[in-house]
């Protein structure tokens, strides 16, 4: 797949990358992890961690997925609103649901503290602003909803914002603990820390053909080699679609800059995660470097040519957007990317185990907080893997019903 283009950011911000080589012979494992790219990585922690014989395979360098062009909010409110996944999965699986992606940020902070190379990680509260005035009713609807689930956020008025920031808004919900991170470099942390657990790592090593006996799997690869393994997970990101396609998962593009350097945030109250109610929306981040991460204006192309051929024209576009809110920080666009982004109809992610692919777990960690979401279904999956029984799959399965409504 095509997955995305332009000029990428997050590579620039590690200057020794750790190579590993292809592989070169026939191996047996516990556990094969197709990709190496963020969630395979968070599957491979888990398990290596738990004592696993994990191998670890990517057909490209490690990260260079779409794990390079991630902007990492790392957030636990989606675009999916709390009351439409409400009312979807009635009120106590989608609260289970933010919990656990509340839970995950949490567990990524730590994970992070235990890694050798710094990912950067950074507490960040979330401006989620109106766009328009018919949005009001949902704005206070959403706030209520996090209140009463004990979420710590607030919901502050047009006077309180326009102290906070250089723009006007009617109002906005006040997320506290959130985060972002360079998702490059945590990837590239964990692959380091699950080597040093034992894990073996191959890139440039492509998966292009399978076969199932009763208690195994054997993977083989496009130079003729094979791995035996008693579970995989195939957490290859936007192309799991490529090896098992899942009704509830559809791609879309979207584009995202990097500007230049800042000196001064002083109208950016405490550097928040800025987004809004409008869909499709525009988010904002800075970077531990002092830039602006801009990203948005998600269309519903799914050929790379016409994705790519709206680069130059809405990184300008974005800049434009920028220059709405923070008309007094002079920025430009010196990183931009055009990418396919994946996400399901119904605003979770997915767990897939199919009876076409048995012993695997396919892992769709699709969504706008798709780092967060990996976290959550990497647990469940090496959870599952090593005998420990979990519910928590019964709100991520493929096969799970709409309106559950327990
Ligand atoms: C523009 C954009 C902005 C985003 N912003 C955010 C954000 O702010 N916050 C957030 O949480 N998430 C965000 N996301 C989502 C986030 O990028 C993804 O959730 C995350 O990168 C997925 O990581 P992954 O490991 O699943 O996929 P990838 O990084 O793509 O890794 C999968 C790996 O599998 C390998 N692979 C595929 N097929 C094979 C095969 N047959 N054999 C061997 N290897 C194979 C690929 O080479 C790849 O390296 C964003 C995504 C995009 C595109």
């Amino acid at each position: 797949m095509d997955l995305q283009n332009g000029k990428f950011y997050w590579p620039t911000t590690l200057l020794e990358v750790p190579s590993y080589p292809s592989l070169e012979e026939d191996i047996d494992c516990d556990v094969l992890i197709i990709g190496c790219g963020t969630s395979g990585a968070q599957c491979a922690y888990y398990l290596a961690s738990s004592g696993a014989n994990v191998v670890l395979v990517d057909k490209r360098r490690a990260g260079l997925g779409s794990t390079c062009t991630n902007t990492a909010l790392i957030q636990y409110m989606g675009e999916k609103m709390f009351f439409e996944l409400i009312n979807s999965f009635g009120e106590m699986y989608a609260a289970r649901h933010m919990h656990l992606c509340k839970q995950a940020i949490d567990e990524i902070e730590n994970i992070c503290k235990s890694l050798s190379l710094d990912s950067e990680f950074c507490r960040r509260d979330t401006l989620y602003y109106q766009s328009y005035e018919e949005d009001y009713e949902k704005i206070i609807k959403e706030f209520n909803l996090l209140k009463k689930h004990g979420f710590d956020v607030e919901l502050i008025d047009e006077e309180t914002i326009e102290k906070l920031y250089s723009f006007k808004k009617h109002s906005a919900i006040y997320s506290k603990n959130d985060a972002e991170l360079n998702p490059y470099k945590f990837t590239i942390g964990l692959l380091e820390k699950c080597k040093s657990l034992g894990a073996r790592i191959f890139e440039n090593t492509e998966i292009n053909g399978k076969k199932f006996e009763k208690d195994y799997a054997v993977f083989f690869t496009k130079s003729n080699h094979s791995i035996k393994a008693k579970h995989v997970i195939i957490a290859a990101g936007y192309e799991c679609l490529e090896i098992k396609n899942e009704k509830n998962a559809a791609l879309s593009s979207s584009y995202a800059i990097v500007t230049n350097q800042v000196e001064d945030f002083s109208c950016w109250h405490k550097r928040t995660l800025i987004w809004e109610s409008a869909r499709p929306y525009i988010y904002m981040r800075t970077t531990a470097d002092n830039r602006i991460i801009i990203g948005g204006l998600d269309e519903n192309i799914t050929i790379s040519q016409k994705r790519d051929s709206k680069l130059l024209h809405n990184k300008e576009k974005l800049i434009q957007e920028f220059n709405k809110l923070f008309p007094n920080i002079n920025v430009y666009p010196e990183f931009y990317i055009s990418a396919f982004y994946g996400g399901t109809h119904d605003g979770l992610p997915i767990i897939g185990i199919y009876e076409q692919l048995p012993n695997c777990y396919v892992l769709y960690g699709y969504g706008d907080n798709g780092t967060v979401y990996s976290m959550v279904l990497s647990k469940i999956i090496s959870d599952l893997i090593n005998n420990r029984p979990t519910d928590d799959i019964d709100l991520y399965l493929h096969s799970r019903p709409l309106l559950i409504k327990k």
